[in-house]
């Protein structure tokens, strides 16, 4: 089969240039170089830019391409510019897209209908289960992608570029999936017992090959070569989609009465305000419109009235389809003052970070130390004998049954915990008060370690001085987390 027979029929049947090149197996920028291509592979070149004398060549120009529904046209591609423009794509501040389209399954057939008509007209030349043009899917990275990126001055970003989904349609896209459903239907039986395969995208390019499926089957229900349409692909719509973005920082918590996400009893908000709702309202409407959608993650979570300090405790926000992906020092330093001016929590180190990071909040939680400063009461005046006994340098093990406090939202278990060290001073004003600092390992309940539940944990620090000890007040100190890195302003 020459080159210029193949190109001969296929224009013969109205096909475009563009699919002309497809089934000439061009590659890359020859989709470009249109003339340069033709001549290479000794076809004769018709410019259908500027016209022609001959009046046959002219009329076959004005027809919809029967293999691409006239995708590749110059016309098609202006208009899928102008409807991206229209998208508020302007709000989207990332240097990079990826372009989606979804064609309809009556394109597909189309391709399938020319490849018999190869077959008819040129025999073993043609492959019967390796299809003879470059896929429309192909065509489109090669053809359509790269003009829509020049036209909005971006490139192509597989990993984090704006993803722009293109729906495309066609009149008889209905039409031709009944039709081949009944040729389905034939070819591929429904097992006994099974449901029949739904007609997709992935169903013709696997199961239809003419190795697969006869030419004379194929013919009874599609016309081969494909007719000439009436009517080109239409854009059914268009929807943006922004990259995740992920935004790290460390929180500190100055309120006693401050929950870590929305509290809910009974239907009915107990606190009016949490951490998470803090953070996300100051931060995320800089990244995304829909707030609601953000996800807040921490490196543990505090009770309602433990307060959090030293460096804070490390968290991220997840923003999906994120109109920013930059954070500059300006911004993060006004979003800070306003998470400052709540006076119930400040927060530190905000940056964008990596997708990967997110593994430093998520792993590693049960290994970690932490660091807790008590305020614990005695009914008696702290002894020396008593501080004696809670200053240990060298930790040990305790035995926690899982608080009845927390039992609603967690299995009972009894769990080993080591605490690492104690050390206790007295506070100078109320001698009856102590200052305890206590090193443990992540997930010990601090408030029953100080007072037992009556023999719940054990030992406690109540079991060791051998006396009732309540606690009034905890701090934590410090989180084993070194991340995200300190941010200096
Ligand atoms: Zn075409």
């Amino acid at each position: 089969m020459k080159n210029q027979d193949l190109v001969d029929y296929l224009r013969e049947c109205g096909v475009c240039q563009f699919c002309q090149l497809r089934y000439l197996k061009a590659r890359g920028n020859e989709y470009q170089n249109q003339k340069e291509y033709f001549e290479r592979v000794s076809v004769e070149f018709i410019d259908e830019s500027n016209g022609t004398s001959d009046p046959a060549n002219k009329k076959k120009r004005q027809n919809v391409c029967p293999t691409c529904l006239d995708l590749f046209s110059n016309s098609f591609k202006e208009q899928l510019l102008q409807a991206i423009l229209c998208t508020d794509i302007e709000k989207y501040e990332c240097a990079g897209i990826v372009v989606a389209i979804s064609i309809p399954i009556v394109l597909q057939l189309r391709q399938l209908s020319m490849w018999y008509a190869l077959l008819d007209k040129f025999g073993s030349d043609i492959s019967l289960d390796r299809s003879p043009d470059v896929s429309l899917k192909e065509a489109i990275k090669l053809i359509l992608n790269p003009t829509i990126c020049e036209s909005l001055r971006k490139n192509y970003d597989i990993n984090n570029g704006l993803m722009i989904n293109i729906n495309l349609c066609h009149a008889q896209e209905e039409e031709g999936i009944a039709r081949l459903g009944k040729l389905n239907n034939v070819v591929h039986p429904p097992k006994k017992g099974h449901k029949l395969e739904p007609i997709s995208r992935s169903l013709i390019e696997k199961k239809y090959t003419p190795l697969r499926v006869g030419s004379e089957l194929f013919k009874e229900v599609f016309p081969v070569p494909p007719s000439i349409p009436n009517e080109s692909l239409k854009l059914d719509n268009i929807s943006l989609l922004g990259p995740s973005t992920y935004v790290a920082g460390r929180y500190r918590k100055i309120s006693r009465h401050l929950s870590h996400t929305p509290w809910v009893l009974n239907g009915e908000r107990v606190m009016s305000d949490s951490i998470e709702e803090i953070i996300i309202r100051n931060i995320a409407p800089h990244f995304c419109d829909d707030t609601k959608k953000v996800n807040f993650m921490s490196s543990g979570r505090e009770d309602v009235d433990v307060r959090c300090l030293g460096a804070g405790r490390p968290f991220v926000l997840e923003i999906q389809n994120a109109f920013r992906v930059s954070l500059p020092p300006e911004q993060a330093r006004q979003m800070k003052g306003c998470i400052d001016a709540s006076q119930k929590i400040s927060v530190r180190d905000l940056q964008v970070v990596a997708r990967e990071d997110l593994s430093h909040i998520k792993m590693g939680e049960e290994q970690k130390r932490k660091c807790y400063r008590a305020l614990c009461q005695l009914s008696r005046p702290v002894t020396t004998d008593i501080l004696k006994k809670l200053n240990l340098e060298q930790g040990f093990e305790i035995q926690q049954k899982t608080p009845i406090r927390v039992l609603h939202r967690r299995p009972l278990h009894t769990r080993p915990r080591t605490v690492y060290s104690l050390k206790a001073s007295v506070c100078q004003q109320n001698k009856r008060l102590i200052i305890l600092d206590v090193v443990t390992q992540a997930g010990t309940y601090i408030k029953e370690l100080v007072y037992g539940e009556f023999g719940r944990t054990k030992p406690s620090v109540a079991s060791v001085i051998g006396q009732p000890i309540d606690i009034v007040a905890l701090d934590v100190m410090e989180i084993d987390l070194d991340w995200p890195p300190t941010v200096t302003d």
